[in-house]
């Protein structure tokens, strides 16, 4: 039966970076044969200019009967200040909630010759490739009660970490089974010294391991974590972590590679249906200047092919493709030296050549 895909422009660079996507989408399906059917619809600001909403009726029934979704960004100054249930960004948190989206996957891969684009110096950061899956739709993000008391001498807010044994298992199911594909690596993040929720964890977590002999499993308190990224973030492999640790230890990540254009994130349910988008906003500051960089979309369309609609070899060539794109020397203004780069438009076509060429 054929995959569906739907997928979701959005925004500002949002619907430069996802037409460089749509390119090569259309390429591989026509080259590898592939059984996709495809739908494009508008999110966020845009929806809600064209529909009043930032994401209608027919954005989530089609999302919940898609194998795989690919949003690009949304958001920009102009609808900052309309009410949250109007805002482009609720078009995300939507959709993460309604499909149930609890897993984000995020690698981290340092490109050799982008090494000087990082800030940490060469010798710490050479052979960067760690993935960080994040639990997204619990924690202390979600946790009941929560508020603020304006009543009582002094006033306070308050905030509750919660996660059950079964959200905690599905987390840690889907960081064992990447780490067995990877190099078999995990550590968990937590702060099982002061909290009850992450002692819980932990004992979880240790419990799970035993069904799992071909993955090292270790543990780090969330503080050391965050050194550690900074001090040796090649010890790491795979790392798992709640929502609100996970949201930290992934954006340290992020800014270890240096670019923000070249990162890809996945978000799945437990079926490995998901959502997959690049890291980055819409960028409204570069917006329809054709000088956004779109491989971390293109690197989201990989994502998708190998997590959601099993095309794990396809996937590795356009993985491939980006990386010689960048050994060949070519650069999208923000990783280049600002003045002989990629237009956005120019790169999906170098990648397809690329694919031809393997
Ligand atoms: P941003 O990620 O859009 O931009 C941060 C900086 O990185 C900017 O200088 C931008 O020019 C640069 N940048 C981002 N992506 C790039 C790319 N592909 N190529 C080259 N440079 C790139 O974050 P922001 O400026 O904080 O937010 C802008 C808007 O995006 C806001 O409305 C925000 O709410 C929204 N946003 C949306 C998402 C999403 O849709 N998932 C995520 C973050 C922010």
């Amino acid at each position: 039966m054929s995959k569906k895909i739907l997928i979701l422009p959005g925004d500002g660079i949002g619907q430069e970076v996802t037409s460089s996507a749509i390119q090569i989408l259309e390429f591989i399906v026509d080259k590898f044969n592939l059984d996709f059917s495809t739908k494009i619809l508008d999110v966020g600001g845009t929806a809600y200019e064209k529909f009043g909403s930032p994401i209608p009726e027919d954005v989530l029934v089609s999302a919940k009967e898609a194998d795989a979704i690919l949003f690009g960004a949304v958001g920009a100054p102009q609808w900052d200040n309309l009410s949250w249930e109007d805002r482009p960004e609720n078009a995300l948190l939507t959709l993460r909630k309604e499909l149930n989206l609890f897993a984000n996957l995020r690698p981290a891969f340092l490109f050799e010759e982008l090494s000087n684009a990082s800030p940490l110096k060469e010798k710490i950061i050479q052979g960067l490739d760690i993935l960080i899956v994040r639990e997204l739709t619990g924690g202390i993000y979600f946790g009941e009660p929560r508020g603020v008391v304006k009543d009582k001498n002094p006033n306070y807010a308050f905030n509750t970490m919660v996660y059950n044994e079964d959200e905690i298992r599905r987390i840690a199911k889907i960081a064992f089974e990447s780490a067995q594909k990877r190099k078999g690596r995990l550590c968990s993040v937590e702060k099982a010294n002061v909290l009850e929720v992450s002692k819980f964890w932990r004992s979880i977590v240790t419990e799970m391991s035993e069904d799992y002999p071909d993955v090292e499993l270790s543990h780090q308190l969330a503080d050391n974590a965050a050194m550690q990224l900074v001090l040796d973030p090649n010890q790491f492999d795979v790392i798992v972590a709640s929502n609100l640790f996970g949201d930290i230890l992934s954006d340290i990540a992020a800014t270890l590679t240096g670019s923000i254009g070249m990162l890809p994130s996945a978000s799945l349910d437990s079926s490995f249906k998901g959502m997959y988008e690049p890291c980055h906003g819409s960028a409204p500051d570069i917006a329809q200047q054709d000088i956004a960089n779109p491989l971390a979309m293109i690197g989201s369309l990989s994502m998708a092919l190998k997590y959601s609609l099993g095309e794990e070899m396809v996937a590795s060539k356009i993985d491939l493709a980006i990386k010689n794109l960048i050994k060949q020397g070519f650069r999208t203004k923000d990783i280049s030296n600002g003045e002989n780069y990629l237009k956005t438009s120019e790169v999906a076509q170098k990648i397809i050549e690329n694919i031809e060429n393997e």
